[in-house]
């Protein structure tokens, strides 16, 4: 595929992360393409607090990825970046980035003035559900209805329809860490108590075991032998944050009934371990149930891929839509 200068167009995605912005450059797909997404170059950098200092570093990372770009390998057309903070997608304005300390940043027009592209704004969980959805094989039926379970420092999922994103009427889809069944009934930061994020996240497992970090794979290791200090806390630990993640999978699977739901975020990086005990703890309730049972959800879980930036290539994916972009 070629633009109307002759050069392959590509796409620049930037992940803004809590402690750091990710950034790759990927060829733009075709649409409906089953081809693997390419990725050309990578880059990162710490995050800094403030919006001047955050469209600042965007601005190098974006300079930092032209650079590693060889030449001929094409002309990048559109940025996308997903963030945490309430996104208006159609402005690319930002509000309330709560880790960078922003209440509001104009962030679409600030950045397309200094690198002169198109760019486009996403809520951080819905580009990484795009990502996601676009690198699990599963996602390129067309018709299917994808569920990506994001665990972050917080929990929330991203809804993808027949390839679109599920928004609602006001950006609130998908928030179901904010469901306050959570029995432990531990404040959360939202104000409510017994959120499902407040045990069934990576920033719960970081808050209930301080021994490591990161904290899930050592808690599993850790409640699977009882000659570990810490065994009857792990295994405390390990019920508290996997019952809430199976409830989190509970309401995804009867509000929106996908085909596939992915997991992913930082605790997904815990890998099959996690994996496998979020299975077992479904078919424990299904041996109770037969209506969980007939869900058959242990067989819809799927990992996000750990070997690769699914964030940013989420949304670089989001500028395809961008105007004046491919
Ligand atoms: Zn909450």
């Amino acid at each position: 595929m070629a633009d109307s200068t002759g050069s392959t167009p590509l796409l620049i995605g930037v992940d803004m992360g809590g402690t750091k912005i990710a950034g790759v450059v990927i060829e733009a797909p075709r649409t409906h393409s089953t081809s693997k997404i390419r990725v050309l170059a990578q880059s990162s950098r710490p995050a800094r607090p403030g919006a001047d200092a955050l469209v600042d570093d965007v601005t190098a990372l974006v300079g930092a990825l032209t650079t590693q770009l060889s030449a001929g390998a094409g002309t990048v057309t559109a940025i996308g970046i997903g963030t945490p903070g309430a996104v208006d997608e159609t402005t690319g304005d930002v509000n309330d980035i709560a880790n960078l300390g922003i209440t509001h940043v104009p962030l679409a027009s600030a950045v397309q003035a200094r690198c002169g592209l198109p760019v486009a704004v996403e809520n951080d969980v819905n580009a990484a559900a795009v990502g996601a959805a676009r690198l699990v094989e599963d996602g390129r039926e067309a018709g299917e209805t994808i569920a990506f379970l994001n665990l972050g420092t917080g929990l929330a999922a991203g809804i993808i329809r027949d390839g679109e994103l599920d928004r609602g009427s006001s950006n609130t889809v998908g928030e179901i860490g904010h469901i306050p069944v959570e029995p432990h009934r531990w404040r959360c930061a939202c104000g409510q108590v017994g959120c499902l994020e407040t045990a069934g996240s990576g920033g719960a497992a970081t808050r209930l075991w301080p021994y490591a970090s990161p904290p899930m794979p050592a808690i599993l290791d850790a409640a699977q032998h009882p000659h570990h200090p810490h065994h009857e806390q792990a295994v405390d630990v390990r019920g508290t944050i996997i019952a809430a993640i199976a409830d989190a999978i509970d309401v995804l699977a009867v509000t929106v009934d996908p085909n596939v739901i992915i997991i992913g975020g930082g605790m997904a990086k815990t890998g099959a371990p996690l994996l496998d005990a979020i299975r077992e703890e479904l078919r424990v309730r299904g041996n109770t149930s037969g209506f969980i049972n007939a869900l058959n959800l242990p067989a819809r879980l799927r990992l996000a891929p750990a070997d690769l930036p699914v964030g940013a290539i989420g949304a670089a994916l989001g500028a395809l839509h961008v105007p004046a972009a491919v």
